[in-house]
């Protein structure tokens, strides 16, 4: 049993959900669809929901929201068009949007959520007649019916746990579930969205809840390239990464999946497969606990811009019992987050993302450093970008670090900082943001051919 989720660009026009009609039909395993808000049509074209934010803020200053009302309507018409499907589907459609005329805003936190979230409710609507139109026992499921339960935080909600075991009543049903993504509801019956791009939350949700053997997302690209394709020319895709791995690589700027959706999956363990809606016979790339095949050591070469590094060295450091806890306790005073700290014997590093930081914020944490923890030298290197080579298969090879360094070494590359944490999932280099773009492409044609 499958459950699958389809995101904007899959849904965007009559003719993509054409194609997910033809996905949906080809597979009698896939029981449980979940979906998105019709997304972008054209490079130039508006997502349902941000049209939908819009009708928020401009209800919010009094402005008139009935044009906005009819393009998004527009939309929904536009995806019917071809389909022969019952006029009450449009019709109702037509009636949730012009509720948000009256809607009241003031004193009501859920204001946003429930405008928002009807850009999938309605669609959800929508694809259920469509795929009875289709001849299919398709069925219109609402998230409070299903038993998704959420935390009352507006626009961020998380799940509560006792939503699984809800969910799970619904694993023997005859019909097709069409569930609307990005939303649930709270113990109070107010309707809450995940944060944006929660589609692929709910997908995993509602997997975890199902216990099913495979999670499909389906998407407009082909999985996960090895490297960026703005990089790296043609990377190859990936055809099965860890957990483990992904999230390195979602952590240095691979980001195909909303970054929480892999956490209900990942505990139930249920492996999660990317696919692309315009050329569904392509394997996708497959997200599995555990992966066999690791005579390739590295799967992937991630990047990603906009971290500092603060640099301290204090000789006999390492003897000094609770040096880095003071050191930290600052970082924490001041509200920063760190990233990573790698360290010697007499110096640490610690690396953080720049936008923490302003100008003056920047200088009141170097004074409190140089004022409390005394060091030898201090200094605050700006512009750093970390690249990551990843692959559960490097533990087992000799020579990945080298291999990585000798490659940067060649294309004049400086290292600001090498860190390889103790899985020894990733190694991850810091460079100047100027050579990210080099660094990344010398790193994937010394692993992939
Ligand atoms: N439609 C929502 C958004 O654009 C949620 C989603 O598509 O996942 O953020």
């Amino acid at each position: 049993m499958k459950v699958a989720k389809f995101g904007g660009s899959s849904l965007a026009s009559a003719e993509q959900v054409q194609k997910v009609v033809d996905i949906i039909k080809e597979d009698t395993q896939r029981r449980f669809v979940v979906v998105s808000a019709p997304g972008k049509r054209n490079n130039a074209d508006k997502k349902v929901t941000d049209l939908l934010l819009a009708v928020c803020a401009a209800r919010c200053a009094n402005e008139p929201i009935e044009a906005l009302l009819a393009e998004i309507y527009g939309r929904y018409e536009a995806i019917a068009a071809p389909f022969k499907i019952a006029a009450d589907h449009l019709a109702s459609i037509h009636t949730s949007l012009q509720q948000f005329v009256t809607l009241p805003y003031e004193n009501n936190p859920h204001f946003y959520d429930t405008v928002l979230a009807s850009g999938e409710d309605n669609n959800a609507k929508l694809i259920a007649g469509i795929l009875q139109s289709a001849g299919l026992p398709a069925r219109y499921m609402n998230p409070r019916e299903l038993g998704m339960t959420v935390t009352d935080e507006p626009q961020n909600a998380r799940i509560l746990h006792a939503s699984y075991e809800k969910i799970n009543a619904w694993h023997d049903s005859q019909a097709i579930l069409v569930i609307p993504g990005f939303f649930g509801y709270t113990e109070a019956g107010d309707i809450c969205t995940f944060s944006r791009g929660g589609s692929d939350i709910s997908g995993a949700i509602v997997a975890a809840g199902l216990q099913v053997d495979l999670y499909e997302n389906f998407t407009d690209v082909d999985g996960i390239f090895s490297a960026h394709p703005g990089y790296v020319h043609r990377p190859e895709s990936i055809k099965e990464v860890t957990y483990r791995e992904m999230r390195e690589l979602s952590y240095a700027g691979f980001t195909v999946l909303h970054d929480e959706a892999l956490m209900p999956s990942y505990h139930a363990k249920i492996p999660v497969v990317i696919k692309n809606t315009n050329n569904p016979s392509h394997p996708g790339t497959l997200i599995t606990n555990h992966r066999d095949n690791l005579e390739q050591p590295v799967i992937g070469v991630a990047s990603d811009e906009g971290f500092c590094m603060i640099y301290i060295r204090k000789y006999l450091m390492n003897r000094e019992v609770g040096f880095t806890l003071r050191v930290l306790e600052i970082f924490r005073d001041l509200d920063l987050n760190y990233e990573h700290m790698p360290s010697g014997i007499d110096d640490i590093s610690i690396i953080m993302r720049s936008n923490q930081l302003t100008a003056e914020l920047e200088e009141t944490l170097l004074r409190k450093i140089a004022y409390e923890i005394d060091p030898d030298e201090l200094r605050i290197t700006h512009d750093l970008s970390m690249v990551v080579v990843v692959g559960e298969g490097m533990r087992q090879r000799v020579g990945i670090t080298a291999d990585s360094t000798a490659a940067l070494a060649r294309k004049n590359i400086n290292l600001e900082m090498i860190n390889q944490g103790s899985s020894e999932v990733s190694i991850m280099f810091g460079i100047h943001k100027e050579q990210e773009k080099a660094a990344v492409r010398t790193l994937y044609y010394t692993f992939f051919d």
